[in-house]
């Protein structure tokens, strides 16, 4: 008779939670798309996986999902390789994407420009700069293949201690990541403030969406929305939610 080890035990319980909570979120999704009278699948699910470890991730990826958002160096490279060295044969690299969703300093924008596939988090002109030199080195060294994609962090209360450009900003952040062929302009991202409506800020948030997708049509991701507030952000036009809490649970101290 064969029983199951400790770590076995432990390895399936955490997996039985992962998919019940990734169920509960996706149906939280598809309600908030239903209700929004969008499609199913109108929107993206990014597993937010901080604090985590590469294990939770590899299990997530057997559980189906493919698009996951990290927030620190030098952690994220690590974990990353961890997860591309454990994929299931059969699956190839380029179908698991990791962004960058946690602010960049300029010295980790290279390794970042090495694992992310974009960054949601540009709100500055200097990091713009340094993304650009980096992904540009990434692509000559083979270590990535297509150039980095980027979304500008709209800051909609003007708080600086949660990053994110001014939307008078925009525009010219736009300009210089337009210049950079080795980056690829896609959208927006935004983090509610905590303080008053969340209905209230997305609400800013969409109609600075419509002003910037009417000068870059073809930069129509909004990525907005958490554990919190993804049903608000949804109802607003998102169209990628960034959830950890609901899928992996309260975050480890690091
Ligand atoms: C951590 C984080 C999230 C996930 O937040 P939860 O409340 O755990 O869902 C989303 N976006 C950013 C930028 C984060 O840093």
């Amino acid at each position: 008779m064969t029983t199951a080890t400790g770590s076995e035990n432990d390895a399936g319980a955490r997996r039985a939670e992962l998919a019940a909570n990734l169920d509960r979120v996706t149906a939280r999704l598809d309600a908030a798309l239903s209700a929004a009278g969008r499609p199913a699948g109108d929107a993206d699910l990014l597993v937010v996986t901080k604090f985590f470890p590469a294990a939770d991730v590899a299990t997530l990826v057997e559980l189906g999902r493919r698009e996951f958002g990290e927030s620190r160096e030098p952690e994220a490279s690590r974990k990353v390789a961890d997860v591309v060295e454990s994929l299931p044969a059969g699956l190839e690299r380029t179908a698991v994407a990791f962004d960058m969703i946690g602010s960049v300093q300029r010295k980790k924008a290279r390794s970042v420009a090495r694992w992310a596939r974009r960054v949601h988090s540009v709100d500055s002109p200097a990091l713009v700069e340094a993304l650009a030199r980096a992904a540009s080195s990434a692509l000559d060294e083979g270590a990535r293949t297509a150039p980095l994609g980027v979304l500008l962090q709209v800051s909609l209360d003007e708080d600086p201690a949660r990053g994110g450009a001014a939307r008078a900003a925009l525009p010219a952040l736009a300009d210089a990541v337009r210049r950079s062929p080795e980056l690829a302009l896609q959208g927006l991202m935004a983090i509610a403030p905590t303080h008053g409506e969340r209905s209230d800020w997305m609400s800013t948030l969409a109609s600075i969406r419509e002003d910037f997708v009417r000068r870059h049509p073809d930069a129509t991701v909004l990525s907005a929305g958490m554990s919190q507030d993804l049903e608000a952000a949804i109802e607003f036009g998102s169209t990628c939610v960034r959830v950890g809490t609901a899928i992996l649970g309260t975050r480890p101290i690091p």
